[in-house]
């Protein structure tokens, strides 16, 4: 009888081919369940045609990301950038399945602004676990496997030979399913952005390798021409003082002023300002609307601009008023860059921060003190002065109120909204906006206050819209063609003070005539103009919504 040793399995290294399919299987099919899922969710999906439909583009998804991992199929680079897929894909899948949201390029750009805070906000067990599951188990049985060592030259043909293979089934997979395949990304747009790993692929080059067409040469200086109108009424009356309230996540609907039935405006209903029904935002997060409402450009011609162009703000300070950009949020997103700003975020003032997070009335608190250090000179002239709000920030709308505010409960105190009743995320978002409520009558109540030496005015107005489960929908980042209104309808609301309106010769009693017109942020940067009086080339009288109200 012979006595055997067992040792230790000797692991059979894999060679880098296999490693490529097997993380390419892995990423298409089990890295798309929500795109599985919404595509069994479409009419034209059914019976055996719609699932041979899904096999074929299945197979098509694996050899795109086949091929795109065969230029990555060395010794050195094949497991870390395996691995990043995989975290990417993990993510994603969160995100997907949870929110509803897509990865584009805009979504893309806002995953890379978000601050610490907002990532922390987000933080959740269901993350963590899906997470561990589609990406860290994978990626620690892929660091397990040896490789084989080719010669280079070897290497260089199988991985040619891979990517050559890979999209000539990927090309024939098309072919097969052609028309039906051109149909539904005609109707389904947001499906092209829904399949991982792809989409964050295709986001990350258009960002960086592949050249954008904006942002040619230097800043593009407008409103050159820019001067207060020296009309009498300007000098017979105090400096005008417009504070400019850059709303976050507010949506029209959940507004009282507008119609709904819950009493989330108490304070504002009370105060003498106009609110209008019908305005549209730019864009459907804040890295895309931020940029765009400070620009003289309208949504079409923003988003096809070559050139970088000064904003609303520039023309503002160029015209001799004294400008300032006070940030409660994650930053201006480029649009305070040359007028003075300060960031009240994590400043530690007892009355308005806890932890690591300041209510909006942190603002009101600084905004004398602030003010105080702009140059004499302009103050004399007038002050804009714009305040972004943490506002309605998701997912952790709970954070967002102070105890008095919480009006509507139970509340969703999850950060995975999916784990909460619909009914205590609209509590705890309709919270939010009782909170922005009571921040704007404060602000009105400050400006009253300065009426002894300035003729005062506010303009609040959100960024974008929030979906709250309609359709399954959550938050907002969805591209502009297919996002839904509550994430596009945004509020927008004006106080004039008495001398404020004698100064601009705006009636205020005329905007609640208007408060229904269809509007939208292409409106913005002329209304502002034209209430603050400035003459320049960039004006248009036309998008400008005081303008009707206005007496000449
Ligand atoms: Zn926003």
């Amino acid at each position: 009888m012979r006595i055997m040793f067992i040792d230790a399995p000797v692991r059979s290294p894999r060679s880098a081919t296999t490693l490529v399919i097997l993380a390419s299987l892995w990423l298409s099919l089990a890295g798309n369940l929500t795109l599985w899922k919404n595509l069994y969710a479409l009419p034209e999906i059914s019976g055996w045609d719609g699932l041979g439909f899904t096999l074929v583009f299945a197979c098509m998804i694996v050899c795109i990301v086949s091929a795109v991992l065969s230029l990555f199929a060395w010794r050195l680079t094949l497991k870390p950038m395996i691995t990043l897929m995989l975290l990417i894909t993990g993510f994603a899948t969160y995100y997907m399945w949870m929110y509803g949201i897509v990865l584009d390029t805009a979504m893309t750009v806002n995953v890379l602004q978000t601050d610490v805070r907002e990532a922390r906000d987000q933080l959740s067990w269901q993350l963590f676990l899906t997470v561990f599951g589609f990406a860290v188990v994978p990626a620690y049985w892929l660091w397990q496997q040896p490789m084989t060592a080719l010669p280079w030259t070897k290497q260089i043909a199988r991985n040619a030979a891979l990517f050559v293979a890979s999209l000539l089934i990927a090309f024939g997979s098309v072919q097969l399913i052609f028309q039906d395949f051109a149909s539904l990304m005609r109707n389904h747009t947001q499906l092209r952005h829904q399949i991982n790993p792809l989409n964050s692929v295709n986001a990350f080059l258009q960002l960086t390798v592949i050249p954008s067409e904006k942002k040619e040469g230097p800043l593009q200086p407008i409103g050159e021409d820019a001067k207060r109108a020296d009309n009498s009424s300007h000098s017979q009356h105090k400096p005008p003082l417009l504070i400019l309230v850059l709303g976050e996540t507010a949506r029209s609907q959940n507004f009282s002023l507008n119609g709904y039935e819950r009493p989330t405006n108490p304070l504002l209903a009370k105060e003498q300002v106009t609110s209008f029904t019908r305005m549209s935002s730019c864009g459907t997060s804040t890295a895309e609307s931020v940029p765009c409402m400070f620009s003289h450009l309208g949504r079409q011609d923003f988003a096809n601009r070559r050139h970088e162009y000064e904003n609303l703000l520039d023309v503002l300070q160029r015209a001799g008023y004294a400008v300032l950009w006070i940030d409660n949020q994650s930053g201006c997103k480029g649009q305070c860059d040359r007028i003075p700003n300060v960031n009240t975020s994590s400043l530690k003032i007892p009355e308005h921060c806890h932890g690591d997070e300041c209510r909006d009335t942190v603002m009101l608190a600084r905004i004398e003190a602030e003010m105080a250090k702009l140059p004499a000179e302009r103050l004399k002239n007038g002050a804009v002065v714009v305040m972004h709000q943490m506002g309605s920030h998701g997912p952790a709308y709970f954070k967002r109120t102070a105890a008095e505010f919480k009006k509507f409960t139970p509340e969703c105190t999850d950060t995975s909204l999916a784990q909460c009743e619909r009914e205590q995320i609209i509590n705890a978002y309709d919270n939010t906006i009782v909170q922005t409520d009571f921040f704007l009558s404060r602000v009105i109540g400050w400006l009253k206050a300065q009426e002894k030496t300035h003729s005062t005015a506010m303009l609040y107005v959100s960024d974008h819209g929030e979906s709250l489960g309609e359709k399954n929908i959550y938050l907002h980042g969805l591209p502009y063609r297919v996002a839904p209104p509550e994430q596009t309808t945004v509020p927008m609301i004006t106080w004039l003070s008495p001398h404020f309106e004698q100064l601009s010769r705006v009636n205020a009693r005329c905007l609640q005539t208007q408060r229904d017109k269809a509007l939208s942020h292409d409106n913005l940067f002329h209304s502002v103009l034209g209430l603050m009086a400035v003459n320049t080339n960039v004006y248009q009288r036309e998008l400008d919504f005081f303008a009707a109200c206005q007496a000449r």
